[in-house]
């Protein structure tokens, strides 16, 4: 999926509905300490399915309500919306809106191009690991400082996967050992053949 356009309502610390538009190319997210960066990313990852509470920071599924403040009441409900357009199908891209929201003691239920969807159906749009919420492309805070304390070798490993290539590895493995098989049966096969003459 290509992002165009990122809204939150009620989500974490954005209470107020809050819209933003993302542009074609590298979109970093700056801003002091508390401000709600990563609370973007959650974002991102929540509407696409997520719920871990491992990757949420949050302990339950209703933690990324707005909790209130000494100020302002807690919300009932939490709402992001993701668009932008799908893949190249055919190659044309066709427009895409998925909504995820939650209610409190109502769980979550999400909406793609405005009709009702199951997980599952949210899941299959972002099953692909380049587009998902584990995509390489989103990037937190905690990864860029892996990145840069990184052994050369794990770094190469995280090139790799972003570049599409850390499957070929497996697959050279393989090809390797069926080789070696290969040649082991051959050497055999020259034996039989030198005691038959
Ligand atoms: P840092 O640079 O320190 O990591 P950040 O800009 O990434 O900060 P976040 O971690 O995204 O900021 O936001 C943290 C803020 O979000 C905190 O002030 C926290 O209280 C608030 N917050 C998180 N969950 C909720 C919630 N459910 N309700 C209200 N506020 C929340």
């Amino acid at each position: 999926m290509r992002i165009r356009r990122l809204k939150l309502s009620g989500f974490k610390s954005f209470v107020e509905p809050a819209e933003l538009r993302i542009e074609p190319g590298l979109t970093g997210v700056v801003g002091p300490n508390g401000c709600g960066k990563s609370n973007l990313l959650e974002a991102i990852r929540w509407v696409m399915g997520e719920s871990s509470p491992k990757s949420m920071r949050g302990g339950g599924m209703e933690d990324v309500i707005f909790a209130g403040t000494s100020t302002r009441p807690p919300r009932s409900f939490a709402e992001v919306v993701l668009s932008g357009e799908t893949a190249p199908i055919d190659g044309a891209r066709e427009e895409l809106e998925v909504v995820r929201r939650i209610e409190r003691g109502a769980g979550s239920a999400y909406r793609v191009n405005g009709r009702d969807v199951r997980a599952k159906d949210v899941a299959l749009i972002f099953a692909d690991a380049a587009t998902g919420a584990h995509s390489p492309a989103l990037v937190s805070q905690g990864k860029i400082a892996a990145v840069i304390a990184a052994k050369p070798t794990e770094r190469r490993a995280m090139l790799e996967e972003a570049a599409g290539i850390a499957g070929l590895h497996v697959r050279r493995k393989d090809a390797e050992q069926k080789l070696r098989a290969t040649e082991a049966n051959l050497a055999r096969l020259e034996d039989i053949m030198a005691g038959l003459d």
